[in-house]
């Protein structure tokens, strides 16, 4: 067995369900994409900010030869189907936290497996490795499409014809020459279902999104969560499945079930109890999962947002207490809820 061989065959024995090469070239027309980008204030704050470091992988790992990509699905059975969630439950109305935070941080997950084959190559051939994982720095969607694994629909996902979207990205640059996989021609038939379902229009155009108005990075953000955004987050907690679960593309895909993503404790969905998260239950219940790292108070003020579109008159005073809450935040969002609610 060649070393590539090798690799896919590790790869696959450690629970990574796709793996691509492809060359160290850099991302020439994707650097003009995000120069537009970047001019026009498109670039999140959670994305790196030195656009060398992004589409030029020499910048990362001087003498890098071979970009090695990985994609692991998350979808989890049974208590994460792709039927929406219900939005209540007995006692109460629940939030709607994002599939990829559900489960146990991919991180770490992703980071102990590609550390493994990082080991496991090393042992056959001497190289230079760097293991990424959502660094914000290598352009992982566009690496992991040139590589075979996938097409990057018009919602600016990485598709993956077995998975769907519902897969996280990792990648191993290194100095050894692999030969390169052909790049996976693209499947998105460009219907434009992503496009309509998105809440606030951040999907501005086929493959262009606005970050600034995505709920998933409005419900990450510290601080007050802007007027124009609080209805349509609507019960969100944390992240935003809406153009993932409007394409076709994620209907009838493989349900992996990768034992590693399931979390030591379910993630809290009632909203009234979110509110009043302790320190405590914050650390237990958010702390395995990619939910957490924003902090607790980010999810109580999403929580209380949340509360307010929800048409729960019990809500009210709770609502009324959290006016007095110690954090400046959460008060603020008490305050709109209060004032918007539908039972008011
Ligand atoms: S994640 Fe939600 S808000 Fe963001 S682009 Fe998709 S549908 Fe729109
Ligand atoms: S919903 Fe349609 S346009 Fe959007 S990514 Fe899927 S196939 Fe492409």
């Amino acid at each position: 067995m060649n070393l590539k061989r090798e690799i896919i065959h590790f790869a696959k024995k450690i629970g990574l369900d796709r793996v691509g090469f492809t060359t160290a070239e850099p991302f020439l027309k994707e650097k003009e994409i995000l120069a537009d980008r970047m001019a026009r204030n498109l670039v999140s704050p959670f994305e790196e900010q030195d656009m060398e470091l992004r589409w030029d992988p020499q910048k990362l790992l001087p003498g890098v030869k071979t970009i090695i990509c990985f994609a692991m699905g998350y979808l989890m059975n049974p208590y994460d189907p792709m039927e929406t969630s219900p939005d209540e439950i007995k006692g109460g109305p629940v939030g709607k936290i994002s599939r990829y935070a559900k489960v146990k941080d991919y991180h770490f997950v992703l980071v102990k497996k590609l550390e493994e084959i990082v080991d496991f190559i090393s042992k056959k051939e001497a190289g230079q490795f760097k293991i990424m994982v959502d660094t914000g720095s290598l352009m992982e969607k566009v690496a992991a499409q040139r590589a075979g694994l996938g097409w990057i629909g018009e919602n600016t996902c990485l598709f993956t014809p077995e998975l769907g979207s519902w897969v996280f990205l990792g990648e191993i640059l290194t100095d050894i020459e692999i030969e390169p996989d052909t790049p996976m021609e693209n499947r998105c038939d460009g219907c434009g279902r992503c496009i309509k379902a998105c809440p606030t229009g951040a999907l501005m155009a086929p493959f262009q999104i606005n970050p600034h108005r995505c709920l998933s990075y409005i419900t990450q953000i510290r601080g007050f969560i802007p007027e124009e955004f609080r209805k349509p987050l609507g019960n969100r907690i944390f992240g935003c499945d809406t153009c993932q679960e409007a394409c076709p593309n994620n209907r009838n895909v493989e349900i992996p079930n990768h034992r590693e993503f399931v979390p030591d404790i379910p993630l809290e969905r009632d909203l009234k109890k979110l509110t009043k998260l302790s320190k405590q239950d914050f650390s237990k219940v958010f702390r395995d999962t990619a939910a957490g790292w924003r902090g607790r108070n980010v999810i109580r003020r999403n929580a209380v947002c949340a509360i307010g579109n929800s048409k729960d008159v019990n809500t009210i005073k709770l609502l009324e207490s959290l006016t007095k809450d110690l954090s400046q935040t959460v008060r603020e969002q008490a305050l709109w809820s209060l004032k918007n609610h539908p039972c008011l």
